[in-house]
């Protein structure tokens, strides 16, 4: 197995700390063909996108993409109830949408139910896990339905939730499931069902540093000790995943 490729990354249009030249560069070191700037959203504390940003980072990606390394721009919207925090507008021009759940989003013009849903998760214990899972499992089956998502991220991680029925919906949905290099763990006790299910999976490092893109020790680890097939792992091998087209896309409620 060889990495070609690697969906999920940040620079300093949120928390990273490495520009998309910085990445860029290192991919070309490392031999990827393909990679997916990934900067968290628009609700995000302290580091969110802002529509001067995305635009700037556009520019910048334009310039750097090419035939030697296709760079995709996406954004990693987060999942607050059954919305997402990127606005329609940012949606139609993305390349990648990857979405997730993180506990630091402002509470800012959330409602009762969405403020609930961000405490719950972010900061409870054990207790009233299977309720909240079945919570969950319908917020991110509403955001699979309702928003044109490619790739759910570091999916469980901080989120009790229906493994099986996510899998069941993302296969239907053509959404990838992330293995994560931070965080792959969380699939560990899941991946028979998910292989079961059909879904297909895609690999994001997560990185927010310099010259850590393409590091996937922990996701060839899991992926030769679970048997997942190779042939459904993109940014593996030269399999090059495919985004959907999100031009016309129109919300509805
Ligand atoms: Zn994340
Ligand atoms: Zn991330």
């Amino acid at each position: 197995m060889y990495i070609s490729g690697d969906y999920h990354l940040h620079t300093y249009a949120s928390d990273g700390r490495a520009s998309v030249k910085d990445h860029a560069l290192a991919a070309k070191a490392r031999g990827l063909k393909e990679i997916a700037i990934t900067d968290h959203s628009f609700s995000t504390l302290f580091c969110n996108m802002t529509e001067k940003k995305f635009g700037k980072q556009s520019a910048e990606i334009n310039e750097l993409s090419g035939d030697d390394l296709k760079i995709y721009q996406g954004i990693e919207g987060n999942i607050i109830g059954n919305r997402l925090d990127v606005p329609p507008s940012i949606i139609r021009k993305l390349d990648v949408l990857l979405v997730g759940f993180h506990r630091y989003v402002t509470l800012f013009k959330t409602t009762k139910e969405e403020r609930k849903f961000l405490l719950t998760n972010g900061f409870s214990s054990e207790k009233n896990k299977e309720k909240l899972a079945v919570y969950n499992t319908e917020a991110f089956v509403s955001v699979l339905e309702k928003y044109p998502v490619d790739v759910i991220a570091h999916l469980g991680h901080r989120t009790p939730l229906h493994f099986e029925r996510i899998f069941e919906c993302a296969a239907h949905n053509g959404t990838y499931i992330e293995l994560n290099e931070k965080h792959i763990e969380t699939l560990e006790a899941h991946i028979d069902g998910a292989i079961n299910s059909g879904v297909k999976f895609i690999i994001g490092s997560d990185s927010h540093k310099k010259n850590r893109i393409g590091e996937f020790r922990r996701v060839e680890e899991f992926i030769k000790k679970y048997s997942v097939p190779l042939e459904r792992v993109f940014g593996t091998d030269g399999n090059k995943p495919e985004f959907k087209d999100k031009k016309g896309w129109q919300f509805v409620v």
